[in-house]
Parts: C-alpha cells; sequence; structure tokens
C-alpha cells in the first residue's frame, strides 16, 4: 500500500479494544490496521515495536508458530490518522463512545485479518464464520503465598463477576467459567460455551465475512439476539434443521454450533490429523471451580486433560507461568524496585521495559525455581507474571467454513465439514508498573466476593 496515497474512505470500521482502534480496508480485506492510541507519538514509536518483538520473540515460541501472527510495524500519515478516526467515529459502538481515546499516533500494526480465511475460495455463497473467545484465566492458583482460602476454591473469573456488577460494569452475571472451558471434558467445555453465548459479555464475538454479527448486549449497534445468530448459522448446517422433528431446531443449530467451537479448540490447530492426540495434565490444583453452573455430580465423569498440541493447552501454559500468584509476585516486584532506587542505571540491563528480545525470553524460561534473594531471580519472576498475564488476557479466534469433501484441512465431524484455522490474538505486553494495581485489584475482587457470598453473622 502506497503511504502517501491512503485515503481514510478506502477505510472501514471493524472493532476496538481498550488501547486499539482496528479498521480494514475495504478492497484488502485479508489485512487490518491496528492504531494504537497513545498518550504521544513518541511513546507510540517505541511501544509498538516493542509489541511487535514482544509477540515474535516471547508469545510465539511461548505459544507456537501456528497459533500467532505476529504482524508489521506501519508508519501512517498523521493527517491520514487523524481523517480516519473522525470518519470512523459514527461506526463506533455506542457503549465505546463515551470513551474517548487518547491522540492516536501515526504508528500502527498492519496484521493478517482473523476473522476470515485467507485460502476460503468464492466456491461457496456462505462466507466464513468468525469466534472470538477471551478465555480468561483457566486455573486455581496454587501457590503456598495465598492468604485467602477462597482463592483455591473459586476462581478468578467467577469472584470478579461479583466485583464487575457491583460496579456497574454489567447489568447480569456470567454463568461462564474458565475452568470448564480448560478443562478438556467435551460436556464441561459445551456448557461454558453455552453460558458464553447467553452471556457473552467482552469475553465472545461472531463474525460473519468479517462482519460482527454477535457481540455483548448493549456493544454493538447490530446487536442480535441468540434467535438471530441462529438464523445467521442456519445455512451452514443444514441437515440438523430436520432434527428433533422440527421442535426447537433452532436448539440443533446452535448444538452444533457449539461443537464445532469445541473441536477447533481441542484440535492442533488446523490439521486434519488421525488418532487419540497425547493428553496433558497441567495443573496441580483443584481442576474446577464451586462457582460454576456444572453439576457437581457430573465431575466424576473423568478429569479429561486437554490435548498437548491444542490452542487451550498452549495458553494454560504460559498463563501457569504465574506460579506464585500476585500475593508472591508483589514483594518480589517491590525487591526490583528498591534495587532499582540504589542503581536505577541497572534497569536497562534487567530489561525491565524491554527490549523484549530472546535475551528476555532467556530469563523467562531459566529462571530459578528457588528464591536465592537475589535481584534476578525477583525479575525472572517478575517476566514470568508478566507474561502469564498477557495469555490471561489474549484471545482465541476460530475462523471456519465449509468446505468441499476432498479439501484437505477439515474438522473431522460427521458432516457438514468445514475448513478452519485457530489463532490468538492481543499479546501485547503487560506493564510492569501495573502490578501494584494487579495487587489492589486483587484484594478488593477477594474482599467483595467474601462479603457478598458469605451471610452476615
Ligand atoms: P483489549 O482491551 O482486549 O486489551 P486491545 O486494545 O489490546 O484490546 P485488540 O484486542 O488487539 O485490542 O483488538 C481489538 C479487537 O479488534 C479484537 O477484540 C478483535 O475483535 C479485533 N481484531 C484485532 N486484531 C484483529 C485481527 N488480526 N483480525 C481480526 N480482528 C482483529
Ligand atoms: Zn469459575
Ligand atoms: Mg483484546
Ligand atoms: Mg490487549
Amino acid at each position: 500500500m502506497e503511504l502517501d496515497k491512503m485515503d481514510e474512505n478506502d477505510w472501514k470500521y471493524h472493532g476496538e479494544g481498550n488501547k486499539s482502534l482496528v479498521v480494514s480496508h475495504f478492497l484488502a480485506e485479508n489485512n487490518l490496521n491496528s492504531i494504537k492510541s497513545e498518550p504521544t507519538a513518541e511513546q507510540a514509536f517505541r511501544h509498538i515495536p516493542n509489541i511487535v518483538d514482544y509477540s515474535k520473540y516471547v508469545m510465539k515460541p511461548l505459544l507456537g508458530e501456528k497459533y500467532v501472527h505476529s504482524g508489521e510495524v506501519v508508519k501512517l500519515p498523521l493527517d491520514f490518522v487523524r481523517q480516519l478516526s473522525l470518519k470512523v467515529q459514527q461506526e463506533r459502538p455506542e457503549l465505546r463512545c463515551d470513551k474517548v481515546m487518547d491522540t492516536f499516533s501515526g504508528c500502527g500494526l498492519c496484521l493478517p485479518n482473523l476473522t476470515q480465511l485467507p485460502l476460503h475460495h468464492l466456491r461457496d455463497h456462505r462466507p466464513p464464520i468468525c469466534v472470538e473467545i477471551k478465555p480468561k484465566c483457566g486455573f486455581l492458583p496454587f501457590s503456598r503465598n495465598i492468604t485467602k482460602e477462597c482463592k483455591r476454591k473459586v476462581c478468578r473469573f467467577c469472584m470478579h463477576q461479583h466485583y464487575k456488577l457491583a460496579n456497574g460494569k454489567w447489568k447480569r452475571l456470567s454463568r461462564y467459567c474458565p475452568l470448564d472451558l480448560f478443562s478438556g471434558s467435551k460436556q464441561r467445555m459445551y456448557v461454558a460455551l453455552k453460558n458464553l453465548l447467553e452471556e457473552p459479555q467482552n469475553n465472545l464475538k461472531i463474525f460473519k465475512g468479517g462482519e460482527l454479527i454477535f457481540s455483548c448486549k448493549d456493544d454493538a449497534k447490530q446487536q442480535l439476539e441468540l434467535n438471530d445468530l441462529i438464523q445467521h448459522l442456519r445455512p451452514y448446517f443444514p441437515h440438523s434443521n430436520g432434527l428433533y422433528n422440527g421442535h426447537q431446531p433452532g436448539k440443533a443449530v446452535l448444538n452444533e454450533f457449539i461443537q464445532v467451537i469445541c473441536s477447533a479448540l481441542l484440535s492442533g490447530g488446523d490439521s486434519n490429523r488421525s488418532g487419540e492426540p497425547r493428553k496433558v495434565h497441567l495443573s496441580e490444583s483443584k481442576p474446577h471451580c464451586e462457582a460454576s453452573p456444572f453439576p457437581r455430580d457430573l465431575l466424576r465423569n473423568g478429569n479429561h486433560g486437554l490435548p498437548k498440541d491444542s490452542v487451550l493447552a498452549k495458553i494454560l501454559q504460559v498463563q501457569m507461568l504465574d506460579n506464585l500468584d500476585i500475593e508472591g509476585i508483589y514483594p518480589l516486584y517491590k525487591r526490583v524496585e528498591q534495587y532499582l532506587e540504589e542503581f536505577p542505571r541497572e534497569r536497562n540491563r534487567l530489561q525491565i521495559d524491554g527490549p523484549y528480545n530472546e535475551s528476555f525470553m532467556d530469563t523467562v524460561k531459566n529462571c530459578p525455581a528457588e528464591d536465592d534473594g537475589s535481584v534476578e531471580y525477583a525479575v525472572g519472576k517478575v517476566h514470568q507474571y508478566r507474561v502469564a498475564m498477557t495469555a490471561k488476557d489474549c484471545s482465541i479466534m476460530i475462523t471456519f467454513a465449509p468446505c468441499e469433501e476432498n479439501e484437505e484441512h477439515q474438522l473431522n465431524l460427521e458432516k457438514p465439514r468445514f475448513t478452519y484455522s485457530v489463532s490468538i490474538l492481543d499479546l501485547d505486553p503487560k506493564p510492569y508498573e501495573g502490578i501494584p494495581h494487579q495487587h489492589k485489584l486483587d484484594t478488593k475482587i477477594v474482599n467483595y466476593y467474601l462479603r457478598s457470598t458469605q451471610a452476615p453473622p
């Protein structure tokens, strides 16, 4: 794309996060630009290359080549960015409009559009469906440093729900529990996905042909209820329309849709390998959460574990680099802070703010298991914690489209057959300075949970 010929009218709103505006080109729909909002251009030009390096040298080796697409830094003409942000203002969902973005810099990120399938031929009239899931933390902390017992029984997501409801962030509690999704049990995963469909909040979005068709109830102008989603999905599951003797045919469609998502989440990414993949049991802690609505008596049906190369196993493995919990990390953060106060020049050598290169990755991988009292140990654990935080906040993109019988990459379902791909998105580094905030937030969430769920004496 020629930078001096960029015209804001060629671009349209695609989506946004807390810190970015994502736009797609009308003609080149397989590429997106993510424009990050930063207080100053100088900060943007430092931060955005850091995001790409972090994805390339840290997250990609940890999560696997096939799931991570790091993108490229692009320099955008300032005038273009200004015009574009004015133009898309009216396309933004209402819920987001009260949020004023900081000035957009002239620095952006060019990414493949993961809501599309690169090799999807126009043979089929049905465009790709993309399911974006923000799974959040999939295990119960097991660290010795934990002071509140409830953290070993109820997961962070489920506790946080009560806090968010009280603070008006959401109007209804979500019944989704990440531990069910990460369980590897088809039954529990089914329930988790069903609960996401019923209350998506910001953990589930669905796109069709690149357009958002389903997301949190207040987020999208074109918000459709579950029934509308079923109408969209019906052509993808034609034979299920006849099931259930015509009673609740919509249920059969949703059922099959959920099964496609489950299979993709448990697959090795995009291969049609045969045979049962090796299962791994990652968590040392209790494998279920007491706040999950999944029936307790059905839990006995085995602790299934996740297939080793599945996207869920990869993400969970990285999340579990947080093995001290914020309660164990905070004192180590203070050790680093104290050291830096004395030796401020050491900040660069210790790579506190990057660069995120192979040497940063070595520190993450080779951090000693036991605390020897050194600042190196503290820095290693803090780095690991931050990497785990990224994995607790990432999104999974599952994109699928109907394919012909003889095509190679397909899910092993009776019929219909789908071409699909699975990727991981939003792998920004979490700031070192955020640790004190995380510590406070953890205390607030746990205390609020205890207060709101325990009956008064
Ligand atoms: P968060 O608030 O979750 O931290 P963020 O500011 O880091 O968000 P992203 O999550 O990277 O921003 O992007 C925001 C949204 O834009 C995503 O949830 C997704 O729907 C869409 N998006 C971002 N990158 C891509 C991509 N490569 N392909 C398709 N959609 C994308
Ligand atoms: Zn839970
Ligand atoms: Mg995001
Ligand atoms: Mg992010």
